[in-house]
């Protein structure tokens, strides 16, 4: 796969290798080992990126404290504010620069990734408007004497660590980023190891944004920085997104400081069809909604529910939509699916889909990686649909992060409910139907973070978004979010 002439490659790739981003200044890890991320197009070498380790994450987790106490506290809710628009500017005008970063990183395809600039500027407005209408607020006391006054004040919580994954590099990046900078608090950033560059891009705009030195840190590398990071008795909070596993590694290594956490986790979200739902918008919603980024997306509709009147009908018209969705070239503007982000993930997924069959399940679309052709060098997967699945199947219970959906008929409002609250996740559900009463009824009764109805995977910067049970706590955009960044202080005077 080579770069058609009207893309052109960014500058930023140019220099080699990546160094990492502490204070305002590029430089090599202290021991300046580096680590090469890969085009999964290709399997080609992409960049040589500085392998950052726990001494980085010292003097990075310094940087941010320094920051923090330092310029960045000079700064009003007014000034963060300015910042911010300037940097949803900045995003705005090199979107197309992150957009390629992203799509050679990960492969995704450009005709996604390109579509991430509405949200990416979207969230740093919404985070500006936040900056300046967070405020404590004044309390009537009936304990000090009458002539008194209370009021609480709304503190950023200091040094956030945040560990992001690989499946949405600049969109995570600037999620993370949007409440630090809102609230008033500091920043080390580590990106995940397949996906580092977009997130480097972004902090160098930052500073141009005039965002103080120290404010945002980067240090890539592997697992091993985020553990320091989680257990850096100078980080007062990490906001992580990834793997329940690794979760639970981070909750951890964070008592060491009672640090605050907020965790964005895995998923085995359940969709659900009721036999009224017009097919022509559910057919291709319930395709998008597991195979969008090559189903590696925490909240895919990986359980697909079908009522059993219209179910020999869907698994067709599905097949059929998804033998349509073949994945190519992700630098062509018309693919709608690229490769899978790694070996790893398709040695994965290839796993999962021989589990699937073993255990009694049959494919009806998909079913084997690209072998043939330009794509074998790359890791593509086909959408795949099984059909003949138990609730109790491995598929149907574990997390598989690829373009694999199990579908499954059932009969009652009240089943739907059971059987898709039968499962350790709570991420994400959706609930396809015409009828006001059954679309609320299962809202309802669903224990997930959220429900989407007639619609699937919509992320707004104002609502809030995050998981039940072992798909993590806490929750991402809208005022909640800003909370999760800010502490309360009341101040009580006896004016008597
Ligand atoms: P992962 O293995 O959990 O890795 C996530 C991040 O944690 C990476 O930056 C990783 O570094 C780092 N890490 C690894 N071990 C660590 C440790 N002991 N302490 C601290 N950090 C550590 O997840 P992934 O493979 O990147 O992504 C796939 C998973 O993420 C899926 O389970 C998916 O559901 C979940 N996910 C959830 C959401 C959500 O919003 N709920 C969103 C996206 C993905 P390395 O890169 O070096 O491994
Ligand atoms: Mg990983």
């Amino acid at each position: 796969m080579t770069l058609p002439q009207s893309f052109s490659l960014p500058p930023f790739l140019a220099s080699r290798p990546k160094p990492l981003f502490i204070d305002g200044k590029w430089q090599p890890a202290l021991s300046g080992a580096t680590f090469q991320t890969l085009n999964p197009a290709t399997g080609q070498v992409l960049a040589e990126v500085a392998h950052g380790a726990a001494a980085d994450i010292d003097l990075a987790v310094a940087a941010a404290r320094r920051a923090l106490e330092g310029p960045w506290r000079r700064f009003r809710p007014a000034d963060r504010q300015n910042v911010m628009l300037r940097l949803a500017d900045l995003v705005d005008q090199h979107f197309d620069e992150l957009a390629l970063l992203d799509t050679l990183d990960l492969g995704a395809p450009i005709s996604r990734t390109r579509l991430g600039r509405t949200r990416a500027v979207a969230l740093l407005r919404y985070y500006a408007g936040l900056a300046t209408s967070t405020h404590g607020e004044s309390i009537e006391s009936s304990v000090l004497p009458a002539e008194s006054l209370v009021y609480t004040r709304q503190e950023p919580v200091g040094v956030v660590g945040a560990i992001n994954p690989w499946n949405g590099p600049i969109g995570m990046a600037i999620w993370k980023l949007c409440p630090v900078l809102a609230s008033g608090c500091t920043l080390v950033l580590k990106p995940a190891e397949q996906t580092p560059l977009s997130t480097l891009r972004l902090a160098e705009l930052t500073l141009e944004a005039g965002i103080p030195e120290g404010v945002v840190n980067v240090v890539t590398g592997m697992g091993d920085a985020g553990a320091a990071l989680a257990a850096h008795p100078g980080v007062d909070k990490i906001a992580f997104t990834g793997s329940t596993e690794v979760g639970q590694k981070i909750v951890q290594a964070s008592a060491g400081n009672l640090k605050r956490l907020s965790m964005e986790l895995g998923g085995k979200s359940p969709n659900i069809v009721f036999a009224d739902a017009d097919l022509d918008i559910t057919v291709p919603g319930a395709a998008r909604a597991v195979f969008a980024n090559s189903g590696q997306i925490c909240s895919a509709g990986t359980r697909l529910f079908v009522q059993r009147p219209i179910y020999e009908e869907f698994v067709h018209r599905l097949a059929e939509h998804a033998n349509g969705m073949r994945p190519g070239d992700p630098l062509d503007p018309d693919t709608l699916l690229g490769p899978l982000a790694s070996q790893e993930q398709l040695d994965r997924v290839t796993h999962y889909i021989g589990i699937g069959r073993e255990q009694g399940a049959r494919t009806v679309a998909g079913g084997s990686r690209i072998a043939s052709g330009e794509m074998a060098n790359g890791y593509f997967m086909p959408p795949t649909v099984f059909v003949d699945v138990d609730d109790r199947m491995r598929i149907a219970r574990e997390e598989i992060f690829g373009p694999v959906v199990a579908v499954l008929p059932f009969d009652t409002v009240e089943e739907a409910i059971v059987r898709g609250n039968d499962s350790e996740y709570g991420l994400g559900a959706g609930v396809w139907t015409r009828d006001l009463n059954t679309a609320h009824l299962v809202a309802h009764g669903l224990r997930t973070g959220t429900v989407w109805v007639n619609c699937y995977q919509v992320l707004d910067p104002a609502v809030p978004f995050g998981g039940y049970k072992m798909s993590g706590y806490g929750r991402e955009s809208g005022n909640e979010h800003m909370r999760e960044y800010l502490q309360t202080k009341a101040v009580m005077l006896n004016l008597g």
